[in-house]
């Protein structure tokens, strides 16, 4: 439909109303050059303007809404800048206050007692009463002959765009004008039987009512359309993808479990492995038999003992005559993983070496070298060991510890260090719902490690507010007398690094002033690395029993000595984030304490929060929960970069059950239409094809 593509690939310009330094901004903030991206620039909310709200039925926390009632008073209040214009509002239901700032003449001509109004704003609590500033008013009698109310859209705006004055109101009309000109309907790319089975819209009718509708079915039937849409070509992507490296990378076949895993696994465990780390360990030996590259994702929670996983899978490389790397995302954390691995295996007699950027001249040179010779068995480092400088000698396996960035190219970069692609195992304890899971790792196959080692005792969570401090000040005390240890940890507060550091010196200087015996420590990101080091060894040699720190510990360290965890400010942390801090004690077999300590006076939500924190342990519940009060939007950041095309208006997290829908839709497509020779499903393919092409243009761009 040669008219059509010439239409929507027509610059904005050819519409009324849009010059060259419009044009220029839109594509600047909005990245909207042609008519097609006009049109497929959704609203990202609507206001319902269908709804008139009964005064009595405000509540906290809504959005723009409307009223009809009467001013039945106004009058000026404050001084200076805080002088104001007030107008009583009721509805018979109940009162409001409209407030506007800036008085001048003519806005104290401008509404009138005893008149109706329709209002439209957001009302905010305000001792008794809702207030809404500065509301949109009309005078009820003309409202009222208006023939059509509608669902009215907003849009994504900007400063820049805000203060051309390009609103969401001339966004709107734009795209209006450029609906008008539509030469025919806009073509659908599903056919009639998938529009049914999945009760969709067309996708003419879904653009027009997201722009233009009446009704707040309308709206929902839209966007229900173009997510789903959207949902099934990020899915069909992927699968395809998929596919391709089944069938393209051979990868190198592991045959044996040989001689230094059956030697480890009869006689230096040092405890005998979870059925749930057994049954993981099937499931990569399954891979590394297979001749095919394995990439797969290793769920388990904080604890879960991830490790040891990664420790057998490696000697199952050595075993076949590679060497193994195993990747983690901070120098403390490598560190540490060096340490307990390179202890573990000294009975093997093997040679493990550290690779970070703090290992320098002599030293890092020994090293080079010995993985070049292929002397060095097993190096575990960060993203130092993705430099071209290090070169293996034939590298069989990968291991990337806590990694939710490692993204394609880190990935290809290790790939490209063997003549085949090197196995992959990505470990994680952010627990990830397993249909997310497939799509934002995509081509990584999941096994799950559901179970803890036995003999934990549960960590023991309590929620104190500042005016409880001397009962945590006593439960510590009693921990220290018995030989234990304690964390304090700090929240990033503003990323301010100023301000974040005055606020950990000052929780230093508290704590050391209240356990005035015991020896305190300190670690924070803006410490030089050999000094975290340092800190971090004198608390896990116990020549400090308490260690005040940032997050920086979050991830990985292990001191089972501690038992407990203090956090400040903890309404400032997300539940997943106090999951993972909770895990760093309870390591050993004592009881261990996690305590969240709070201001007095919170919020409703975060009261609830720190009771979901007291009374689950399970890292998924936890996580879904965590989505739910903060929505999508930590995971969602982290998740968007693994993908193959950007999300304009589906969710990730939010739109799971839309996404299995359509993920078994494109699969379907993909088993039936293998050739791609069906015609109906030609359309599909076809747009497959402009999403791949458009992004690839648009990432050669940025
Ligand atoms: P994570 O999955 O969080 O990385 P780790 O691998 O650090 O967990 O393991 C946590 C602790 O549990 C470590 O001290 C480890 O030695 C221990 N551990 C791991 N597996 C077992 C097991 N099967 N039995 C007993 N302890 C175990
Ligand atoms: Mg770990």
């Amino acid at each position: 439909m040669p008219v059509m593509t010439s239409y929507l690939d027509q610059d904005i310009t050819y519409l009324k109303g849009v010059g060259p330094n419009r044009a220029k901004l839109l594509n600047a903030e909005l990245g909207i050059r042609t008519i097609g991206d006009l049109l497929h620039t959704y609203p990202f909310r609507h206001e319902d303007r269908t709804k008139i709200h009964r005064i009595c039925d405000l509540t906290e926390g809504m959005q723009n809404i409307q009223l009809r009632g009467r001013i039945v008073s106004l009058t000026k209040q404050g001084e200076g800048p805080k002088r104001r214009l007030v107008a009583s509002f009721t509805d018979g239901t109940g009162y409001v206050q409209l407030v506007w700032f800036r008085v001048s003449k003519h806005l104290e001509m401008m509404y009138k007692v005893d008149v109706d109004y329709q209002v439209f704003g957001e009302p905010k609590p305000f001792g008794h009463y809702f207030s809404i500033a500065h509301p949109e008013m009309e005078e009820l009698a003309k409202v009222i002959n208006r023939p059509l109310l509608r669902m009215q859209p907003v849009y994504h705006s900007t400063d820049r765009l805000d203060r051309a004055k390009i609103t969401s109101k001339l966004i709107n009309e734009l795209v209006a004008n450029a609906f008008e000109k539509l030469p025919m309907a806009l073509p659908e790319v599903f056919p009639p039987t998938l529009l049914q089975k999945h009760h969709l819209v067309s996708h003419h009718q879904a653009i027009r009512d997201i722009h233009f509708s009446q009704n707040a079915q309308a709206v929902t039937d839209a966007k229900h359309r173009l997510k789903f849409e959207e949902l099934f070509f990020l899915q069909l992507s992927i699968l395809q993808y998929n596919r391709q490296r089944k069938v393209d990378y051979e990868g190198w076949p592991f045959p044996r479990v040989g001689r230094l895993f059956n030697d480890f696994y009869a006689h230096h465990l040092p405890f005998s492995l979870t059925e749930a780390q057994k049954r993981v360990i099937k499931e990569v030996h399954a891979d590394l038999r297979s001749g095919r590259q394995m990439n797969r994702l290793l769920q388990g929670d904080v604890g879960s003992g991830k490790t040891m996983v990664a420790t057998l899978v490696a000697l199952l490389a050595l075993d076949n005559g590679f060497q193994a790397c195993i990747m983690a995302p901070t120098e403390i954390l490598a560190e540490q993983h060096y340490k307990g691995i390179s202890a573990q295996l000294e009975p093997l007699g093997l040679r493990v070496e550290l690779l970070t950027g703090t290992v320098k001249g002599k030293r890092r040179k020994a090293v080079l070298e010995g993985i070049a010779r292929g002397e060095v068995q097993i190096v575990v480092g960060t993203h130092a060991l993705i430099e071209p400088t290090v070169a293996f000698l034939n590298l069989g396996l990968v291991v990337i510890d806590e990694q939710h960035r490692f993204g394609v190219k880190q990935r290809a970069a290790l790939w490209a260090k063997n003549t085949r692609p090197p196995h992959i195992l990505v470990m994680t304890a952010t627990p990830i719902p397993r249909t997310l899971a497939m799509t934002v790792y995509g081509d990584l196959d999941v096994s799950v490690i559901d179970q803890l080692p036995p003999g934990r005792k549960p960590i023991e969570t309590r929620h104190y507010r500042t005016s409880q401090r001397h009962l945590l000040h006593q439960l510590i005390d009693a921990e220290l007398r018995k030989g234990r240890q304690a964390y304090f940890v700090y929240p990033l507060i503003d990323e301010n690094e100023k301000l974040d550091l005055l606020a950990l010196e000052q929780g230093y200087e508290a704590v050391r002033e209240a356990f005035p015996e015991w020896k305190v420590g300190r670690v924070h990101g803006k410490m030089k690395p050999i000094e975290k080091e340092e800190a971090m060894r004198e608390f896990s040699t116990y020549e400090t029993q308490i260690l005040v720190s940032t997050t920086v510990i979050e991830v990985g360290v292990n001191v089972p000595n501690a038992s407990v965890m203090v956090v400040e400010n903890a309404e400032r942390f997300g539940l997943a984030q106090l999951h993972q801090l909770r895990g760093r004690v309870g390591r050993g077999a004592e009881q261990s304490y996690c305590i969240l300590v709070t201001k007095d006076n919170l919020a409703e939500t975060t009261r609830q929060r720190m009771e979901i924190m007291v009374e689950m342990t399970d890292g998924f519940v936890i996580a879904e929960a965590d989505m739910k009060f903060r929505g999508p939007g930590d995971l969602e950041g982290t998740a968007q970069s693994g993908l193959p095309f950007d999300l304009k208006i589906a969710h990730l997290v939010g739109d799971t059950a839309l996404m299995a829908e359509a993920r078994e839709a494109a699969a379907r497509i993909l088993e039936t239409d293998a050739t791609r020779q069906t015609p109906q499903y030609a359309p599909i393919w076809r747009e497959l094809n402009r999403l791949r092409q458009e992004q690839q243009n648009y990432s050669s761009i940025s």
